[in-house]
């Protein structure tokens, strides 16, 4: 006698999101220097209550990752980043509100969503964002920075 198997083959193609929103929490964090072996921009690396054995493995484990040099490279950070760990400081680093508060007391701060929305961007020019506003046309030269969570902004 044939005994008929039922189908039991279930799909295993859920994918994970690219990007995670993260909605951390202002905590004490520690930041480490690092310099970019392809554009040579030297930035600070938070990494937070982590040991450096934690987020290398962290590092070595992400597929992909946008440089704070402005490029993007479907590659682990570490193929790139030299990390000085000697140069591990404690610092409080300020929440996106505290940082945009503070920001807006200077300049006019437009969200990426928001430029996406009032502008027309035409490209980039020696570190500025070019771009038409649309409601009266005008060419505006933005310049644009990360937020502490990494979200960018233009002012
Ligand atoms: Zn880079």
């Amino acid at each position: 006698m044939i005994k008929k198997k039922p189908a039991t083959k279930t799909k295993t193609t859920a994918r994970k999101p690219s990007r995670k929103v993260s909605t951390k929490k202002r905590t004490e964090s520690r930041v480490v220097s690092a310099t970019c072996k392809k554009c040579g921009q030297t930035f600070k690396l938070d990494i937070g209550t982590k040991s450096k054995q934690e987020i290398v493995e962290i590092l070595s484990k992400r597929d992909s990752f946008e440089c704070p040099g402005h490029h993007f490279e479907l590659s682990s950070p570490l193929n790139y980043w030299v990390i000085d760990w000697d140069s591990v400081k404690s610092q409080n680093v300020p929440t996106d509100a505290e940082w945009k508060a503070d920001m807006r007391k200077k300049y006019k701060l437009i969200s990426s969503d928001e430029l996406q929305r009032d502008y027309t961007v035409t490209g980039f020019s020696s570190g500025v964002c070019v771009a038409i506003r649309k409601k009266d046309g005008e060419k505006v030269y933005l310049e644009f920075t990360n937020s502490p969570s990494g979200k960018r902004y233009y002012y």
